[in-house]
């Protein structure tokens, strides 16, 4: 396989601040890789990173980024910006404010035929109701003359994936695209990206939740405040994970879990991603924490082949994972 994506210790910081170190993952043709952590864990951060999308008060503080065997982090920005519309394309949680209220959405789907293709104003609106028919919405012909609040949660999502798959990128980068909608619709979206996986895109699936990218991805990165503290396989990782956290993250989520066993969530809160704590970051909330937890910094290291883990005693979580999913039972 042909790795597309490599990101390589990728630092992000804020001033001096850094809030995302030492990442990296990478991602071959046609893959899909999830990034997994909490609220403020970095992960939306470490992807806007590599598109070059980061907000105003961040920069990229490290590392290297390289798509395709170019660098990312140093192509020039109308380079970059070409790329994010033929190669690289993202959709995110919240479609309606990526989405201009004033503006059908035939119109808005229309422009990037017009904008990118040189299509005409009929070609850009035909092509546009067929991406919209191709993401599964009915009606694609009336629809499109619709603005974007005459759409549910549901289909502005589908809305929101047609643009970013117009233009058929290699890589779509999925930040949480099921947190706002229900079970059923989270369902159908979810269905019709593993279509597209299947006819070879690669993706990236940031989320919070394990359900999730057990339904969509191959391997798995968890981020803990800013940090990698886990990557393996999706079977591999919730067979037997080999960090505190990602057990956590495996009890607390209602579809990842065991299901004659209610979720329960992680005790305590994320630290704030500029300030963790020291040593672990995860000691506070850690039920294995000791000593040395509070006071070292744990590595990320390989703990069985094609795993890694950050945690100082993750052979102990990983022997404990064996006989229980749970290590804090
Ligand atoms: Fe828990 Fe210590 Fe491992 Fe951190 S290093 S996850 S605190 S056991
Ligand atoms: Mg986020």
């Amino acid at each position: 396989m042909n790795t597309l994506l490599e990101v390589s210790d990728l630092a992000v910081a804020f001033g001096d601040v850094r809030a995302v170190r030492g990442v990296s993952f990478d991602l071959d043709e046609g893959e899909t890789l999830a990034i997994v952590g909490e609220s403020g864990s970095g992960k939306s951060l470490s992807s806007l990173a590599v598109l070059g999308l980061l907000p105003a008060q961040a920069r990229v503080a490290g590392g290297t980024v390289r798509w395709d065997g170019r660098d990312l982090l140093t192509m020039p920005d109308d380079e970059l910006r070409r790329l994010r519309g033929e190669e690289l394309a993202i959709i995110f949680q919240d479609p309606l404010s990526a989405l201009n209220p004033s503006l059908t959405v035939g119109y808005q789907i229309g422009e990037m035929f017009r904008r990118r293709r040189g299509a005409s104003r009929e070609e850009a609106r035909r092509r546009a109701v067929e991406a919209m028919a191709e993401v599964g919405i009915p009606d694609a012909g009336r629809r499109a003359g619709q603005y974007p609040h005459e759409f549910s949660g549901g289909m502005r999502q589908r809305v929101m994936i047609a643009m970013a798959l117009a233009l058929e990128p290699r890589l779509l980068i999925a930040d949480e695209p099921t947190t706002a909608l229900d079970v059923t619709v989270q369902a159908q979206i979810l269905r019709l990206l593993r279509t597209r996986q299947q006819q070879g895109l690669a993706m990236i699936i940031i989320s919070h939740d394990l359900g999730v990218v057990a339904r969509t991805a191959r391997r798995v990165v968890v981020l803990y405040a800013g940090r990698a503290v886990e990557s393996g396989t999706v079977a591999e990782l919730y067979d037997r994970p080999a960090h505190p956290y990602t057990v956590g993250l495996m009890a607390a989520s209602p579809s990842a879990h065991d299901p004659d066993r209610p979720p329960r969530p992680i005790d305590g809160l994320p630290p704030d991603i500029t300030a963790p704590p020291g040593g672990c970051a995860f000691h506070p909330r850690c039920p294995l924490a000791r000593e040395r937890c509070r006071t070292t910094e744990p590595e990320l290291r390989t703990v069985a082949p094609g795993r890694t883990s950050a945690c100082h005693f993750a052979e102990e979580v990983l022997t404990r994972a064996g006989t229980t999913t749970d290590a804090r039972a």
